[in-house]
Order: structure tokens, then sequence, then C-alpha cells
């Protein structure tokens, strides 16, 4: 039986060479330093099973120290502001990471951005209006789990709910200008549906107050997309 031997490009070599050695440096020692804390599973987790506010602390500390040696976003695509490395440097620099620390370092987990899990490919292949269909049921589904999961999920569901009242806009505004002057009258009930919508982009915290409350998070560390 033989391997597969393929040769990585080099940006994926110096990434991977480069997390794990920010691993090294960042991530080990700080499960060296709280020992204590990962050994106890109720220092670990609050009664309700979420995280503990200590070790939320800690993966904040974690991902803000990628972020800032440019690990964190390396597979994330260039039109969002990542790296734009993609999957292969993704899995490679994971297989390289749990060679070396194992799976007990759980703090390597927040090293780098899970991109990778996402149907982030599908999504820069489709075009806008496709993309705009899909995102919100998807960033829907994602609150629900994150929820379900015993996640807050405060930026999540700012962001679906900001976006969705977006798209939904551009939507009934296409429609409209679709049916020229029908489209305002009483038998197609878009302006109806253009009155709803304006009223629920104020109800429930407006897009100016959700956006903030995007940004304050992840100024805190919640960098996970
Ligand atoms: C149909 C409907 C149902 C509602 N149901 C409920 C309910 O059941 N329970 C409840 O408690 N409330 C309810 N509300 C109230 C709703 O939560 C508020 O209307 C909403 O949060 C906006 O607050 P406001 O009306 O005081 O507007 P303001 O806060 O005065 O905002 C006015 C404008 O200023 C902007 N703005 C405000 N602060 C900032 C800032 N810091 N930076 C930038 N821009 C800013 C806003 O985005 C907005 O465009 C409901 C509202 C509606 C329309």
């Amino acid at each position: 039986m033989s391997a597969i031997a393929i040769d990585l490009p080099d940006d994926v070599v110096a990434a991977r060479d480069g997390i794990v050695a920010f691993a090294e440096q960042e991530v080990i020692p700080r499960h060296q330093r709280n020992y204590e804390l990962f050994e106890n599973p109720r220092a670990l987790y609050r009664e309700d099973g979420r995280f503990s506010d200590a070790l939320i602390e800690l993966i904040r500390e974690v991902r803000v120290a990628s972020a800032e040696a440019g690990f964190y976003q390396m597979c994330v695509p260039e039109a969002l502001g990542g790296g734009g490395l993609g999957h292969l440097a993704y899995y490679v620099a994971w297989q390289e990471l749990f060679h070396r620390c194992g799976p007990r370092y759980r703090l390597m987990l927040y090293a780098l951005a899970h991109w990778a899990f996402g149907p982030s490919r599908l999504l820069e292949q489709v075009t806008p209006e496709a993309r705009e269909r899909i995102m919100p049921g998807l960033m829907g589904i994602n609150s629900a789990m994150l929820l379900d999961q015993g996640h807050a999920a405060v930026k999540e569901l700012s962001m679906t709910k900001a976006y969705s009242v977006q798209v939904g806009f551009r939507a009934v505004d296409r429609a409209m200008q679709t049916h020229g002057a029908k489209g305002f009258t009483n038998e197609l009930g878009l302006t109806e549906a253009w009155h709803a919508l304006r009223i629920v982009n104020v109800a429930d915290g407006t897009n100016e107050i959700l956006n903030r409350t995007v940004v304050g998070r992840l100024l805190k560390g919640d960098l996970d997309l």
C-alpha cells in the first residue's frame, strides 16, 4: 500500500509551521498556567452547561492573540477580510496542530477560524442574488444551532436579523420595480410587504443598534464566523 504524495505550496507550509509555533508559544503555556481550571469540569462549565467566564476569557485571549499574529483568519476568503489561504491550508494546519499538540489542549481549537466547516465555497461561487436567498436561512439555522448548544449567539442573532431585513427590502424593491406601476397596486401586496419590513426594521432592535452589538462582540474577541 502506498501513500498519496502531494507537494504542499510554500504558503501553506509557512502557514502550517507558523501556527504550530504560535500554539507552542501561546496555547500550550496557557494550559500549563491554568492546569487546575482545565482539570476541573466545575470550573470549566456553569451549572446550565455553558462555558464558565474563566474559560471564555482564555478562549478570547487565544483568538485575539492569533488574530494579531495573522493566523486566525488565514483561511477565510480575502473578500471577507481573511488571508485567503483556503481549505488546503486549513486542513494541513489542523493536522499538524493535532499531531503536535494532541486533542487535550482544547484552547488550540480556537487558534484558527473554522471557516472550512461552512458552505463557503458554494457561497463564493453563486450570484449575489442567489447568495441573498440562501444566507438568511443558513444564518437562522446557525443561530438556532448555537442556542441549542447553550451559546448566547448574540452576534449571530444580530447579524441574522439585520441582514435578513435588508435582503427582504431589496427583494421587495426588485419585485416592485419588475412589476412597474402594478407593483404599487393592492393586487400584489408588495406595498404591504414593504410596510411590514419597515416595521420589523425597527422592532426588536434597529439595524444601527444590531450593528453596534455585532461590532462590540467582535471587539471582545467573539470572532467565530
Ligand atoms: C411593531 C413594534 C413592536 C414592538 N414591540 C415591542 C415589545 O414587545 N416590547 C418592547 O419592549 N419594545 C417593543 N418595541 C419597541 C422597539 O424595541 C423599539 O422601537 C426599538 O428598539 C427602537 O427604539 P426607539 O423606538 O426608542 O428608537 P430610538 O432608539 O430612538 O432610535 C431612533 C433611531 O436612532 C437610531 N439610533 C439610536 N441609537 C443609536 C446609536 N447609539 N447609534 C446609531 N444609531 C442609533 C436608531 O437606529 C433609529 O434609527 C416594538 C416596536 C415596534 C415598531
